[in-house]
């Protein structure tokens, strides 16, 4: 692409040509939607041109390539971001602006695709970006949902979930590969035997075939010509068109199989750190892994006409267990396809696949029955079967005539097929997503398998793209930062460090209490806007915004809000900082908790916002359909980030590290990569409250764990809770929420999460956040300190840390 279309009047022309084009409209008669499909079109020939170059570089220099495959990948709007990746953002905005446009505007037109439900997703796009960046050849994959995750309506205070078609606008990012197209095979039976030379032949009967469809992402990497590719395999049934000659049985027989196939890349499910045991997610599963292998093994044929040296030339990487069934699929191809023995095709995939485990959360961990994967895909469960058999004797090794340890351990076991154990049995790598999580892993949920196999096991702490989530998402902080200390810290993130040089410089200070009230702004106009709430410009904007899940604890925050009602419903002339609480976050459509939990919230909004004592001291703002256009609208407004999850469940957190980005001050638990944020920036930048793991363990496994204890020795908090016993005056029941806490339910202890052992503690903390933000000064220097050191929780740190240790591939990374 010739230098010079990146000038404001190229970029001007260029628009112009493409509405003609696309739309046979003039500048003038153009709507807002087709600006934004042109600027698209414009920006995408830039991409494709970079994606075709870097294919060729590729395919010229053999590096070994990275294959990150996901269920999820939660990208964002592109529009922006590939604008300042390729450094066409400014002079495409003063383009616009000379057409009559806004940039934000046209931004807005661009729908934001929900390909996932929260930080695994998440985590997995900022990888790509990350990847494309250091210059790693990265692919990643996954399903091109026609439905994303659903769109959060509240209806009455509840959550209501809507289709969210996302494709009309997002097409324009998506290449059709139509000649990479792949045939995966769905149920049936097989058949095997012994030709005259002794080879296992596989013959398959009955199997539902669908054709795996590729749609390509170019992500641009940040001033380079290395592109990373995202590759979205749409399901279509390939038995469609002879339906009319089919006799009438086989007619319905052919119309379910046609169905069938192309529920494949329906819906995207709607769960997080929990598991939906259901036969279309097994289905999805193997589709994606199924498809991708394929495709990536018939181009390394094509190339070295063997698969002999498959390892030395891939990783696929696996973002949690997902994508596990990679590893008997790549055996499969191998073998029937190959003719390859079972100990080379073992050695393979084993040298190839990477895992990385997200949860240590029991309801999240993924099982299928033996039966069903019987009933998919055959001949997948006869690899897993005699892989488990290997491998348990490969433990009786290890744990001889210790048949109990063998059997926890196995990856088959009373019907059931573990895919954590499938996947460590046939990887290289196991990394945890931060320094607590990964040695939780070791010490305590994969214990015996790391005595075994301790050199598999790594860490790799999370990251987030900073370029979007500070560059793109705060220009004014960004701006402000590049005042002092230069461009460098948008390659070498760990350049931000320079600003704690910064710490006495008080015009800086203000000019950063400046930029976050400039950006507070923002989002009251939009609470404004959207919940009809005024919300005061001097209280503290306090924000939770992620999944909602008891472990994440909303529930602490809320009780803590009750509670502060009830102090200044005592004493309403009190001298009181003010506080506004922002939530955001979507239930699972079937965790009933936290559906509920939503309703709550809402519940005391109403009763708080509209109390004249408490006037506009306390406001409590649910805002709708929480994703990543709206994230990044949130961080840089916000002041506090609350990261209060029960210790040693949440694995890393990555939203933390955004706020942080951002200039938010954290309340947290030490838990998941909070440790490591409170390593970086000292205790005394962050609130740090509550147990510790070993705490909460030992506790929980005690037994002894009493919270009605709590509630008759602390008359806090048996008003608060006495109070959501009795309601909040608009006649919702919230008993059980109430019971669950004070009594357990649904098989599980009474506050399983300990809210309530930790209240006091947070209770304290929150005392401290006030007190602070009385002294505008010191709460800005603790501002600059937590951006100066969020640089190692960049994306391109993780990425460059997978490639030193675990990928082996180079990067241009400077750690
Ligand atoms: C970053 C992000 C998450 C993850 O947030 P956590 O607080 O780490 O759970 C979830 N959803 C969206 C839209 C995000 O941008």
């Amino acid at each position: 692409m010739p230098k010079n279309l990146y000038t404001k009047n190229a970029l001007k022309e260029a628009i112009a040509g493409k509405l003609q084009r696309h739309f046979a409209c003039e500048v003038a008669d153009a709507t807002k939607d087709q600006i934004y499909e042109a600027c698209a079109l414009v920006v995408r020939d830039a991409l494709t041109e970079h994606m075709i170059q870097t294919q060729n570089e590729v395919e010229k220099y053999g590096e070994r390539q990275v294959h990150y495959l996901c269920m999820e990948f939660l990208v964002g709007r592109s529009l922006r971001n590939n604008a300042y990746n390729l450094g066409m953002l400014d002079e495409l905005t003063a383009a616009l602006k000379e057409m009559g446009y806004e940039m934000a505007d046209i931004f807005e037109q661009e729908a934001d695709p929900g390909l996932g439900n929260g930080g695994l997703g998440r985590l997995a796009a900022c990888y790509m970006d990350g990847m494309a960046t250091t210059g790693v050849r990265g692919t990643g994959y996954s399903i091109r949902y026609e439905h994303g995750i659903f769109k959060q309506k509240i209806e009455d205070g509840q959550q209501v979930e809507l289709p969210d078609s996302w494709l009309a606008s997002g097409d324009v990012w998506q290449i059709p590969a139509m000649d990479d197209t792949r045939e995966v095979r769905i149920g049936g039976t097989i058949d095997t035997h012994f030709d005259e030379n002794g080879k296992l032949v596989v013959e398959y009967h009955d199997y539902t075939p669908v054709l795996a469809v590729p749609y390509d992402m170019p992500i641009s990497g940040y001033d380079t010509g290395n592109i990373a590719r995202l590759r979205l395999w749409e399901a279509k049934s390939p038995i469609a068109l002879d339906m009319k000659l089919f006799s009438s049985g086989e007619y319905l027989k052919a119309l379910e199989k046609h169905a069938m196939a192309e529920t494949i890349s329906m819906v995207l499910y709607p769960e997080d750190n929990h598991r939906e045991g259901q036969s279309l997610r097994l289905k999805q599963q193997y589709f994606l892994v199924s498809a991708t292998l394929q495709d990536i093994c018939a181009k390394h044929k094509a190339k070295y006409g063997t698969l002999a040296n498959f390892a030395h030339k891939h990783v696929l990487h696996i973002n949690d267990t997902h994508p596990t069934l990679v590893i008997p699929e790549l055996m499969r191809i191998l073998m029937d396809d190959n003719d390859m023995s079972w100990e080379n095709a073992w050695n393979i995939t084993s040298q190839s696949v990477a895992y990385t485990n997200h949860t240590v959360m029991p309801e999240a961990l993924e099982c299928w029955p033996v039966s069903l994967v019987q009933e998919l895909m055959p001949r997948i469960m006869q690899i897993i079967h005699e892989i488990n058999e290997r491998f348990c004797r490969d433990l009786w090794n290890y744990f001889p005539n210790d048949f109990q340890k063998i059997s926890r351990l196995a990856i088959v076991s009373d019907g059931i097929v573990r895919m954590a154990h499938l996947a460590i049995a046939g990887s290289f790598s196991i990394n945890g997503v931060s320094a607590l999580h990964s040695d939780i892993l070791k010490e305590r949920v994969f214990k015996d398998f790391y005595t075994i196999y301790p050199a598999k096991f790594r860490n790799v702490t999370n990251g987030i793209a900073h370029r979007r989530w500070l560059c793109e998402a705060n220009p004014k902080l960004a701006a402000l930062i590049e005042s002092k200390i230069g461009k460098g810290y948008r390659k070498h993130p760990s350049e931000l460090q320079v600003l704690a040089n910064y710490g006495e410089d008080k015009a800086l200070l203000a000019q950063l209490g400046q930029i976050k009230r400039d950006n507070k702004l923002r989002l009251a106009e939009y609470i404004k806007e959207h919940n009809g709430i005024e919300v005061n410009m001097d209280s503290i904007f306090d924000v939770q915004v992620k999944r909602l899940h008891e472990y994440k604890r909303q529930m602490l925050n809320i009780l803590h809000i009750i509670s502060l009602y009830h102090k200044l419903k005592d004493n309403p002339g009190m001298d009181f900082v003010p506080r506004t609480f922002v939530f955001g976050s979507k239930a699972a459509p079937g965790y009933a908790v936290a559906k509920k939990t939503i309703q709550l919230i809402h519940s005391i909004a109403n009763m708080i916002n509209n109390d004249p004592d408490i006037g506009d001291k306390l406001k409590v703002v649910f805002i709708e359909d929480y994703k990543v256009s709206l994230a990044e609208m949130i961080m840089p407004a916000a002041e506090i980030s609350e990261q209060i999850s029960i210790a040693g469940k949440e694995a890393s957190g990555t939203g933390n590290m955004k706020f942080m980005m951002n200039g938010a001050l954290t309340i947290g638990t030490m838990d998941g990569a909070n440790v490591e944020i409170c390593e970086a920036v000292g205790r005394e930048n962050i609130f740090i409250f509550g147990m510790e793991t070993p705490e909460a363990e030992a506790l929980a496994a005690s037994g002894n764990y009493e919270p009605m204890l709590i509630y008759q020795n602390d008359p806090v908090i048996k008003r608060v809770m006495d109070h959501m016993i009795h309601g909040f005056g608009d006649g919702v029941d919230y008993t059980d929420l109430a019971n669950l806490l004070l009594h357990g339910g649904n098989g599980g202890p009474a506050d399983r999460y300990m809210s309530l052992k930790d209240f006091s503690s947070y209770a304290v903390a929150q005392e401290r956040v006030g007190e602070m933000y009385r002294r505008p000064e010191n709460w800005n220097y603790m501002s600059l300190m937590n951006i100066a050191n969020s640089g190692r929780f960049a994306a391109d740190r993780s990425v460059a840390e997978y490639a030193q240790n675990i990928w082996r591939v180079k990067t241009n990374f400077a750690f």
